[in-house]
């Protein structure tokens, strides 16, 4: 079964893919909540936090998000945030970041 990013990855669907390399894919999220709402997610179909391996594509989404953050021109800072479960608000099983910047951000989130 293929989640709905791993449908954009492969150009099934349509995404603004802004960044990609051999671990992870980068995209801008459909309902952005900042200037810059960029989805960084990995190629491989890992569910979220709580099925992470020891090793592997999720283990290159940070220096992915600081080189996209660096392309996007967040010189005054940005937010990267992921959610696990349920209560963590996490609506699609495919592990990704967020990376929000582009204006200050509050804290702490709801
Ligand atoms: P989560 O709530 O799982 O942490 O984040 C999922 C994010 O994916 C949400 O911010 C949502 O707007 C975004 N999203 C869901 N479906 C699509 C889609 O088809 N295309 C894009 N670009 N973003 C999506």
């Amino acid at each position: 079964m293929s989640t709905i990013f791993t449908k954009i990855i492969n150009r099934e669907i349509p995404g603004e893919i802004v960044y990609e390399d051999d671990h992870v894919v980068a995209f801008k999220d459909i309902v952005p909540f900042a200037p810059v709402h960029i989805i960084i997610v990995t190629r491989a179909e890992i569910s979220g936090v709580a099925s992470l391996p020891d090793t592997g594509d999720h283990t290159y989404m940070l220096n992915a998000a600081k080189t996209i953050a660096e392309q996007q021109g967040l010189t005054n800072g940005y937010r990267l945030v992921v959610n696990q479960g349920e209560d963590g608000g996490q609506t699609v099983n495919h592990l990704h970041m967020h990376l929000l910047g582009g204006r200050l951000l509050n804290w702490p989130p709801g």
